[in-house]
Order: C-alpha cells, then sequence, then structure tokens
C-alpha cells in the first residue's frame, strides 16, 4: 500500500481517492446498469457495445470502489497508529519543523501547503 500515515498532504490524496472513488462508482454503476438493461433487452445477439458497458462499467464501478477503500483505509489505519503508537506519532512531530495549522494546531511540514489533519490551507 502506497499510504504511509503521518505525512503531509495524504490527506489530500485520501480525499481525491475519496471523490474519485464516488465518481467512478456512480459512474460505473450508471453505464454498468445501463450494459444490463441494454443486454437484457436485445431480442436477438446484444450489441458488443452492451456488452462493453456492461464489462466497463463493473470494472470501473470496482475501480471507484477501490479508491474508496483506500481512502478510508488510509484513514482508519491514521487513526490506529494514532491510538497505538503515540510514542512513534510524538517522534514524527519532533521531526517536524514545519507551520502549525491556525485553525486546528496540528502541525505540517514545512513544504505543506494544507493541514494534514483538517485540510485548511496554510499561511
Ligand atoms: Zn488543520
Amino acid at each position: 500500500m502506497a499510504v504511509t500515515p503521518g505525512f503531509a498532504r495524504q490527506a489530500q490524496y485520501r480525499t481525491a481517492f475519496r471523490v474519485l472513488g464516488v465518481v467512478l462508482a456512480i459512474a460505473g454503476l450508471a453505464v454498468f446498469v445501463w450494459g444490463i438493461k441494454s443486454f437484457m433487452g436485445a431480442t436477438d445477439m446484444p450489441s458488443s457495445l452492451s456488452v462493453v458497458a456492461f464489462l466497463g462499467g463493473f470494472l470501473v464501478f470496482g475501480i471507484g470502489l477501490m479508491c474508496l477503500q483506500i481512502g478510508f483505509v488510509g484513514a482508519a489505519a491514521r487513526y490506529g497508529a494514532g491510538e497505538t503508537m503515540p510514542v512513534v506519532k510524538d517522534s514524527l512531530d519532533y521531526l517536524k519543523s514545519g507551520p502549525f495549522c491556525s485553525k486546528c494546531g496540528e502541525r505540517n511540514d514545512a513544504d505543506a501547503k494544507f493541514c494534514d489533519s483538517c485540510g485548511a490551507t496554510l499561511g
């Protein structure tokens, strides 16, 4: 898994994965349903387009779910790490020297543009 807890911009990637996942899942499901209807409605041989929509829609839907899983598993792993490894977390915090978030007080990496915790823009 490419997601490593505790690093700056991870929250942005998570958000991107969640948005991407929702979009792909909805789009994939819509195409998939259309493919099934087209497939079932065919009187003779189903058109190749409906087969492509059926399989492609399912595939896109699956990829969307995978993105959602990555987005939320990352959050769960980060939460778990924060709960079970406070010493490691504190050590990482000491190594960081970046700005504190003005909204939630989270310390972020020096080159971070957005808060790792709440996503606010860092001044
Ligand atoms: Zn913040």
